[in-house]
């Protein structure tokens, strides 16, 4: 090694999520020696997350629930999900290798479960481990029989855990990575230290990748990494409910960064993959880009902050879907609330309310952030009753908010809209047809709800319930940030505007654009993490050139 690098590996991976811990993985198994580093000691958003994965085309699991699912409706699917996100060709190599990716993940020891979800939920609960994750439902029948989509499945895979399982997720995969390191592929792990960074070659006119200059608290003193560690991990789950607070109590990690970290080389022999999550917690970065997410809450953790991005642009790397941004707004569980009507301050009719939670919000944010769901006595009395089976902790507290605190309520719907402040003639015309609609399934619902999930809003006293996107403590607004870093479709390397790759250099997960990246249904991020991890691996292990030294 030469002097002026403190360390060297065949691959340099930046991040240690689902998509660094991948990209590792296959790293490993092409037999290159790995370096990881993260910035923190690893997990990332993927350890908070709900650990959901999509996946489809017959997994082992979709068999054992007897859910019958083939590539080609999974592809018919996520074809009006993903949209342009991806080109169509990597769109079907995902669902094609589907199950197989799912059985990879078990391989790892990851464990999911064929227990079917009988409800539409934003998340199942700790009985049920396979579920309807997106629009799957809403779309097979807004499409009809013949339009290529297939019988609607579930697809969303909960990894087999208690709450939210991706901290399982994580430990399975962080596990793996530590496992093939012992196997004697080399993976190396250097926690609390942060790329800052890119080195590229100066003799090299591609201007090649040939390592990452980072700042580290590998020699700080030992009180200096228990802090470090302590403050970020006790941050974590308050800057996801309470984002203010949970900035306040992580600024002393900065602090310690600042004041005790010291310059590390690392050099990258074939190549270097950037996963570093996304950007939703960088203020700056959220306004420049997805201004209309305001007052949303960042689904992310303080790691969040675009840093991965911003390696990539600053050696020409080009950006896509950076404006994509996933702002939550699930009406169920209670499933009964499936069954009210969504309107906007004019009484207009908002979309299906059956649609996934993250469809929900972006038509909201496109009304212009207020909404509220119409109910009757008969559904909010139907709904109350679904609470205790249908929910987790976390998501009782916001049904108890829709049932309770978050509605305003008349004997009439024309009362009933003047005290929300919606317009009642609006709204009494909204109302009629969608009521026709539920009362006949030959006539159609103004906004394709299916027929099973129709029900006449027709007994006083009426509610509506604020499902604005605003700040709430009770109710907030999630928003993941979908865009990043142009790749290849094919190996993952990161791409200049006119087209040209950056030599040496690969993102995945949230830091590159991907299969989610147009728009998030449940699962469809860790997916994308797994396929454009394993894939940037992969490519960067078996691609790269070895670099040149002078
Ligand atoms: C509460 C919650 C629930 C969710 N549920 C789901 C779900 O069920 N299914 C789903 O698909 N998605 C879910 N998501 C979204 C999903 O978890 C993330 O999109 C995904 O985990 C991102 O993975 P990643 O590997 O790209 O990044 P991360 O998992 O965030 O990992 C990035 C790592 O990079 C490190 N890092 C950052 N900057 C640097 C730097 N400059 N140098 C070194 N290291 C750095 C960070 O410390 C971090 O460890 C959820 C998210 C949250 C917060």
């Amino acid at each position: 090694m030469p002097p002026d690098w403190d360390f060297e590996a065949d691959v340099v991976v930046v991040g240690f999520g689902a998509a660094g811990a991948c990209a590792a993985l296959e790293a490993a198994a092409a037999g290159r020696s790995v370096l990881i580093l993260d910035r923190f000691c690893g997990g990332g958003a993927t350890a908070l997350s709900g650990g959901v994965v999509y996946a489809g085309g017959g997994t082992a699991q979709q068999r054992a629930a007897g859910v019958t699912d083939t590539p080609a409706a999974m592809l018919g699917y996520l074809r009006t999900e993903v949209g342009d996100a991806v080109p169509e060709a990597t769109l079907r190599e995902f669902c094609d290798g589907s199950a197989a990716m799912l059985a990879w993940l078990e391989g790892h020891g990851v464990p999911f479960e064929g227990s079917l979800c009988p409800d539409k939920t934003s998340y199942p609960t700790n009985r049920h481990f396979l579920y309807y994750s997106g629009s799957e439902l809403s779309a097979a029948d807004a499409s009809g029989p013949d339009s290529g989509t297939g019988p609607p499945a579930p697809r969303g895979h909960r990894t087999l855990g208690r709450g939210t399982s991706g901290g399982l997720l994580y430990a399975r995969l962080a596990a793996a990575v530590r496992g093939a390191g012992v196997r004697g592929a080399g993976v190396r792990v250097l926690t609390q230290t942060a790329a800052r960074h890119l080195v590229t070659d100066p003799a090299d006119p591609a201007g090649r990748v040939t390592g990452v200059q980072c700042s580290s608290l590998r020699r700080a003193p030992g009180w200096v990494r228990l802090a470090h560690r302590v403050v970020h991990r006790l941050s974590v789950k308050p800057y996801l409910y309470l984002p203010k607070l949970g900035r306040v109590l992580h600024r002393p990690a900065g602090w310690l960064e600042r004041r005790y970290a010291r310059p590390l080389r690392i050099a990258a022999r074939h190549g270097v993959v950037l996963a570093a999550g996304g950007f939703a917690a960088s203020r700056p970065m959220m306004r420049a880009h997805a201004p209309n997410a305001r007052g949303g809450l960042p689904l992310a953790t303080p790691g969040d902050d675009g840093s991965g991005i911003g390696l990539g642009t600053e050696i020409g790397g080009a950006t896509a879907f950076l404006d994509r941004v996933s702002v939550w707004r699930f009406l169920s569980p209670p499933p009964a609330l499936l069954g009210g009507v969504l309107v906007d301050r004019a009484g207009q009719r908002i979309c299906d309310e059956s649609r996934y939670g993250a469809a929900l919000g972006d038509a909201i944010v496109r009304h212009g952030g207020r909404a509220w769901l119409l109910v009757d006595a008969r559904t909010r009395a139907e709904a109350r009753r679904q609470v205790r089976r249908s929910t987790l902790w976390f998501q009782r507290l916001q049904a108890w908010y829709l049932l309770s605190l978050g509605a305003v309520r008349a004997p009439t719907v024309a009362g009933v809209a003047a005290r929300a402040g919606v317009d009642p003639g609006g709204l009494a015309a909204t109302l009629a047809a969608c009521n026709a609609a539920a009362r006949d399934p030959a006539v159609p619902d103004p906004a394709g709800k299916p027929a099973a999930v129709r029900r006449p809003q027709d007994q006083p006293p009426y509610y509506l319930i604020d499902v604005s996107v605003r700040p709430r403590l009770f109710y907030p607004a999630p928003v993941l940030t979908l865009g990043g870093l142009v790749v290849s479709p094919q190996t993952g390397q990161v791409l200049r505007p006119d087209g040209r790759p950056v030599a040496g250099l690969y993102a995945a997960g949230r830091t590159a654009a991907g299969l989610c990246s147009r728009s998030y249904v449940s699962g469809l991020s860790l997916a994308d993490c797994v396929f454009s991890g394993r894939r940037a691996g992969h490519h960067a292990a078996t691609e790269g050139v070895t670099l040149r030294r002078t």
